[in-house]
């Protein structure tokens, strides 16, 4: 039997197909350039406190939600097994320009409720919107076959069960969130909904979010994102697959148009019957394999289609527990008394997320604070190649960071011991994603039906994994 495969890439792409290959009788090696599991789904030691980089949420934390079927995934792949998982009663927060605050609570009933309280003006399209989310709650999005591999039964199988969702569907995906945020007369809520997710992002996945939300299947595991990642990488280590650390590939060895192994930067070639790329998949395409099996289509994902943001990632150690402000999933976002540069860019609000809710990551009484500013990549690569001006761009950020901090929560500069600014440029050191990205393609009207192909043309015994497919 053909059976042995080479997976490049020991993120959660290349974990899961590791696991479900050891699975379905596959002898599976993951080659993976970093010394740990996890890929973008990350954490880092620093002055006693864990920075963690990644997971906010889980779609599938428990049965229910827009997609039930992701937590038998999680099950199957080891994740949610004896882990602690927490859901918390707000999503996000925003103190507005006129000193209110809006709280996008997890429960839809107690958000409808608060936003009519606060903008009696939008009583028809808060009604409608929540409506839509509690509909969304009974839907069933398949999640166990990608819908390219449906059988001719199975595709009626799915438009049956989305069927009913279709008028839903068609709406909200099509509206971006600028476009929705401006539903609103309120100033208030529109100001605030445009600072939960990109403008260009499609709004359907807000509906999505808040029905997983509001039928807890969305939750936060304590531990956070390291926590899952090597609770995965035991899953696929107990189903005896093998992962080689600190192997980066270089190519992709092809003989007569068919993946037959990998070459690894210390010049040593590994043979498979078969070949998975969960890596990033323009590295992949143009590098690994030479751009040579691609076709126009392909091409133009990677020439036109955008990807989210790369970011600027500060965490920051502070002395004090945080226990008075509320948990919040998501973190909350606050105007600024005048316009910062940071990076280049104008800014005119700050989004932190407070660690208050797992004690794991900071010693007692301490906190994690992370703050996500959306940056370029450019920018970043011109300034490394001076390392002096790159480490001193990265300080003048955390200085300006911890100043703004300190004008919201009075007194937090002096309780600081911890602080560490990741870049764009980290992102892609340290994972090989694309301009530094860290979701892959980003989710627009024009993208959210996209089904990518995991193969390429002209090339056998070659699959893709992972968020650029
Ligand atoms: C701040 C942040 C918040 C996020 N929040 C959430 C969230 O709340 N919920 C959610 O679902 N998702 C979230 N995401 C996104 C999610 O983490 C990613 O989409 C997901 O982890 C991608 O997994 P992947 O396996 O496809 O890719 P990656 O994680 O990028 O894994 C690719 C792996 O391949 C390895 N690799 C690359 N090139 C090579 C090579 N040449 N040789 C060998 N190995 C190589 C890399 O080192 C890496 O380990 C978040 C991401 C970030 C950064």
């Amino acid at each position: 039997m053909d059976n042995s495969v080479i997976i490049i890439g020991a993120g959660f792409g290349g974990l899961s197909a590791g696991c479900y290959g050891q699975m379905n009788g596959y002898r599976t090696s993951i080659f993976e350039m970093h010394d740990k599991p996890g890929g973008l789904c990350t954490a880092w030691q620093r002055k006693g406190y864990t920075i963690d980089g990644c997971v906010h949420w889980l779609v599938g934390s428990a049965p229910g939600g827009a997609m039930p079927g992701m937590y038998s995934l999680w099950q199957e792949l080891g994740a949610l097994q004896g882990q602690q998982v927490i859901d918390l009663d707000y999503f996000y927060r925003v103190e507005g320009v006129d000193g209110r605050t809006f709280n996008i609570y997890s429960d839809i009933d107690s958000l409808e409720q608060h936003m009519k309280e606060l903008a009696p003006e939008d009583a028809r399209f808060i009604s409608e919107y929540c409506k839509a989310a509690r509909r969304f709650c009974r839907l069933d999005l398949p999640v166990d076959k990608p819908p390219e591999m449906y059988t001719p039964f199975e595709g009626l199988r799915f438009m049956f069960k989305i069927l009913p969702f279709l008028g839903d569907l068609r709406k909200w995906s099509r509206m971006t969130m600028k476009d929705f945020a401006m539903q609103f007369k309120s100033p208030l809520l529109r100001d605030a909904w445009q600072q939960v997710w990109p403008p260009e992002f499609s709004s359907i996945f807000i509906l999505m979010t808040l029905s997983t939300l509001h039928q807890k299947s969305a939750g936060y595991v304590i531990g956070g994102s390291m926590k899952l990642s090597r609770a995965i990488e035991k899953r696929y280590l107990d189903l005896g697959g093998e992962v080689r650390y600190k192997s980066r590939v270089t190519g992709i060895l092809v003989e007569n148009d068919c993946a037959v192994g990998v070459k690894l930067a210390d010049g040593s070639e590994h043979r498979a019957d078969y070949v998975i790329s969960a890596a990033d998949g323009h590295a992949t395409i143009f590098e690994m394999l030479g751009g040579k099996y691609i076709n126009e289509k392909i091409r133009g994902y990677y020439e036109k289609l955008p990807i989210f943001s790369p970011l600027i990632y500060i965490g920051l150690g502070v002395n004090r527990s945080f226990k008075e402000t509320p948990q919040i999933v998501s973190g909350f976002a606050f105007p600024l008394d005048e316009p910062v540069v940071i990076a280049g860019e104008e800014r005119k609000w700050l989004s932190v997320r407070i660690h208050n809710f797992d004690p794991t990551l900071a010693p007692e009484g301490k906190s994690l604070l992370t703050v996500m500013i959306e940056s370029n990549y450019p920018y970043w690569d011109s300034l490394r190649h001076d390392m002096a001006r790159y480490k001193a761009e990265k300080e003048q950020i955390a200085d300006t960071v911890v100043a703004l901090l300190d004008k919201r929560f009075p007194g937090l500069s002096s309780q600081v011991e911890m602080r560490d600014v990741a870049t764009p440029v980290t992102f892609h050191r340290y994972t090989g994603n694309w301009q530094g990205t860290y979701e892959g393609w980003l989710m627009t009207p024009a993208t959210v039906n996209l089904n990518m192909k995991k193969t390429l043309p002209g090339l056998d015994r070659f699959y893709m994994a992972g968020q650029w497919v």
